[in-house]
């Protein structure tokens, strides 16, 4: 009787193209929605059987030949093993790091800064800097506000005194005497050798003390200020202690840069080779050899670890760094070490924190005993703003250049929430630099201004702990890496938007995404504490003191309350954790959390109905990558193309390849046109790659297509590590020889989740939510003349728009074939 059925369904859909002429929804009609669930039942018998499929709906479309086509969009389809557990109505809602969603500082966050948007706005009107500044005093630099800012400037100098924006609450001016101390401090750094910058630590004096209360105990929670060596000593204590006579010493951090310049630093003062005796590993780097003694790693790296070898026999201790960041897998890592602790006697287990509530931590083992650092701190004098800051990426560079020309010597140290912002804000504080020497009668000192963020190119990095030159000031602009993970000397000014970026799982995208809210009281303290390191410093927050008292929340929110757990689901489950539910966590994630992960695990097929590891989860967590393209990687293999997916998913795993210059947008954007493969982004990497390949990996064949050489050759690097990995699966390396169509079908199977079908001109609606959303102008799609009916994507990216970025066109029955608990087709 299929076929009465196709003509019932046939005729009704005709029936309602001549009411309505346009697309329409079926289940919108009573009556058809009957025939909806019957065709759910005889398409999906399986899923239906199993419970597993609750509502349906039809969407359709008549293309030009006025061929019929129907996509059936299947609702609320759920494992049966969450069934009468939870109800999927919507996707569970993440615990917000905020204290009120109506508060000044959380509707500044969401606003974000205008000079952040001026900036990008200048950068994409391919206005370079030269000609900027040609405008200046000309009719259009009138027009454009050249001249304004000039002026601006000296009005600005006036922020700082006892009446300026500026409210000086705890008035605390410095004697000379304490000033002249103060500047003997910061010398020392540039004075004294390494080895008598140990010792001046506040960790030297109790070194001998820590080792004993380390040998006693199994696990001991270690509590000192940022900068008194919790991070390069301990290891080295042990190191000279004898214990990594019997095993590695091993230190986690949260942050992939702290983990390298930490290692960088602690090989110079054991005065060896980084990579020897002491080394590092982050996920696609190992910089360690069999002669390595001390390696500090970024915890995601110790819990991969954990999967290879469950007692962690390699390691004698194992330092559990910045524990009060409460990182997701620093969290999960306190679980599991606390097992290993259970299991192995000769393990020692230290974690440190920066923050005094370590209580919890200690409960967390037992009742460890808590190891205090004596602090060297000098007094802060924190100065509040007297009304919330509209733009704090403005109030800070206005604040900066005000201390530089008014206050005595000492290095400048910005907090703000990313890249972007940090961007605009060095730009800008350039920018007024030059206007100040240019309008300024008298000689200004010199400011050398120091971007630090996480994707920052190493050796960019490493300059934030260069000496500047002699007269100069030094001006740090940093994420909060510079609130405990990376110490710098020499700092007597903070200034604090008061903002962070947080990864907080977005239910409207269906992912985590980093966006801007309120930082923590303890993190605002932490950053003031940054200005009385070396002596005594000011503060000055750009919020209120209002805002602090009731805005901000007194800690964050561990990171496990707040984001997707599918990681950490596959992870866990792989370790035999069979009931997530009662794992040991310090504070445990909200259980619709740890079911919604699942769930998405269950749609890519890494969970079963039940709710273990099928097959391809087993081999999907061998892979250091996100469940999504560990998926990707495998329909590559089942679909004989794994040579072409690998390619892609290790392009995905680095930063964008295209290297677009602020003064050659338009010939760089000719280089990539080169490049796109009409219908898809990830075959433009593909294509790229291969290109690079072609031409023996070169340089300079980099630099003449505008692509960063670095980044390809990471790329490079991944592959082959996850070639390694395939290898240890025995899984082959199969190619399909230019077969395009079938790697479009490996991309559709990871992401059918993120599809969407077209609406307008650039125009896309989710299939699953149907919110809009938008080709990104740098997509090969993007002005194709043809758009797709059907794409997936990689991520969506939240600036002005919800833009896709990285999409591929997809066949509508690819969907229905790999996505079968969403849709379905019938021609
Ligand atoms: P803590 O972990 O307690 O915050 P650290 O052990 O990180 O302290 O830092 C101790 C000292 O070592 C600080 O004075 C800091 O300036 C210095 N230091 C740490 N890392 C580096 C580096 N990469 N380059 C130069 N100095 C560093
Ligand atoms: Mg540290």
């Amino acid at each position: 009787d299929d076929g009465s059925f196709q003509n019932k369904k046939t005729k009704l859909a005709k029936k309602l193209t001549r009411q309505d002429g346009s697309l329409m929804t079926l289940a919108q009609s009573k009556k058809l929605s009957q025939i909806t669930a019957e065709n759910a039942q005889w398409e999906n018998r399986q899923l239906f059987r199993s419970g597993a499929v609750r509502r349906t709906e039809v969407q359709m479309e008549f293309d030009d030949e006025d061929e019929r086509r129907v996509i059936l969009l299947v609702h609320d389809t759920r494992p049966p093993f969450l069934d009468g557990r939870v109800v999927f109505t919507k996707q569970a809602e993440p615990v917000m790091p905020l204290k009120d969603p109506t508060s000044d500082m959380a509707i500044i966050a969401r606003k974000g800064s205008l000079l952040v948007r001026e900036f990008r706005e200048k950068k994409s009107m391919n206005k370079s800097r030269q000609r900027f500044w040609e405008l200046a005093g000309s009719k259009l630099g009138r027009i454009l506000g050249v001249e304004k800012t000039a002026e601006q400037i000296d009005a600005d100098t006036a922020v700082v005194g006892d009446q300026g924006d500026v409210d000086f609450k705890h008035k605390l001016k410095f004697s000379q005497h304490l000033k002249e101390k103060a500047e003997a401090v910061s010398d020392f750094a540039k004075s004294k050798s390494l080895s008598q910058q140990r010792q001046y630590l506040p960790i030297y004096t109790v070194r001998d003390d820590l080792l004993g209360v380390v040998r006693e105990n199994q696990v001991v929670v270690v509590i000192g200020e940022t900068g008194s060596g919790k991070t390069t000593q301990p290891t080295q204590y042990l190191h000279e202690d004898g214990y990594t006579r019997t095993g590695l010493v091993g230190c986690t951090q949260p942050r992939r840069v702290a983990a390298m310049s930490v290692a960088q630093r602690v090989s110079e003062e054991m005065e060896t080779v980084l990579g020897d005796e002491v080394g590092y590993a982050i996920r696609f780097e190992d910089v360690t050899c069999p002669n390595t003694k001390i390696k500090y790693m970024t915890d995601g790296v110790l819990l991969r670890e954990t999967l290879k070898d469950s007692d962690l026999d390699k390691y004698r201790v194992i330092i559990m760094d910045e524990a009060h960041e409460r990182s997701l897998n620093t969290d999960v890592l306190f679980g599991i070490l606390k097992k290993v602790a259970a299991r192995r006697r000769d393990f020692k287990l230290i974690v440190t924190s920066a923050t005094l509530n370590a209580d919890k931590f200690s409960k967390f083992f037992g009742g460890a005993p808590v190891f205090h650092i004596p602090g060297r701190t000098f007094p802060v004098n924190i100065l509040f703003n007297k009304m919330p800051c509209e733009d704090y990426v403005e109030a800070a560079v206005k604040q900066a250049i005000a201390i530089h020309i008014t206050s005595g010597p000492g290095d400048i140290l910005i907090f703000m929430t990313g890249q972007e912002e940090i961007e605009s804000a060095c730009h800008a504080l350039a920018e007024r630099m030059e206007q100040l020497i240019s309008s300024s009668t008298k000689a200004v000192p010199k400011l050398s201004i120091l971007p630090i963020y996480s994707q920052l190119p190493a050796d960019l990095q490493a300059k934030i702990f260069q000496k500047a030159g002699e007269g100069t000031r030094k001006c740090i602009v940093a994420t909060n890496i510079a609130e405990t993970s990376l110490t710098v000397d020499g700092i007597f000014y903070v200034i604090d938007t008061g903002y962070g970026k947080m990864k907080v799982y977005n239910p409207r995208m269906g992912m985590d995404a980093l966006q801007v809210f309120p930082c923590s009281q303890a993190a605002a303290d932490q950053r003031a504490g940054r200005a009385g390191r070396t002596g005594p410093g000011t503060c000055y927050r750009l919020f209120t003191e209002s805002a602090y008292q009731n805005e901000m929340l007194p800690n964050p929110v561990p990171e496990i309350q707040r984001t997707n757990l599918s990681n950490v689901v596959l992870l866990l489950k792989s370790l035999k954790v069979e009931n997530l539910l009662n794992f040991d966590f310090m504070d445990p994630p909200p259980q619709e959390n740890i079911l919604n992960s699942m769930y998405q695990l269950w749609l890519l097929g890494a969970l079963n109905n039940v709710g273990g590891l099928t097959n391809l989860g087993w081999k999907m967590v061998e892979f250091p990558l996100d469940p999504t393209l560990a998926k990707m990687l495998l329909m590559g293999n089942e679909l004989g193309c794994i040579d072409e997916v690998l390619t892609i998913v290790s392009m995905l795993s680095v930063p964008s390849a295209f290297f677009r210059p602020k003064d050659r947008e338009e010939e760089s954007d000719a280089a990539r046109e080169k490049f796109f493969v009409p219908e898809s982004d990830h075959l433009t990497l593909l294509n790229v790659y291969l290109q690079w390949e072609l031409n023996q990996y070169r340089g300079d064949w980099c630099n003449d297509h505008f692509l960063h050489v670095k980044g390809l050759q990471k790329a490079r690097e991944v592959r082959s590590q996850l070639l390694d990995i395939l290898k240890t699966l025995k899984i082959p390396l199969t190619s399909c020889h230019m077969e395009w169509d079938v790697v479009r079908k490996a991309i559709c199977s990871a992401y059918f989740q993120n599809s969407a079908r077209l609406k307008g001109v650039g125009e896309y609606i989710n299939c699953r939510n149907g919110v809009p959303c938008h080709l990104h102008p740098s997509s090969a799609l993007y002005g194709l003349g043809y758009t797709p009916d059907y794409i997936v994507y990689h991520e969506l990216v939240l600036t002005t728009k919800d833009y896709m970025q990285c999409v591929s066109a997809v066949e509508p029955q690819w969907l229905a074939e790999l996505g079968p608990m969403f849709f379905s087709v019938k021609d």
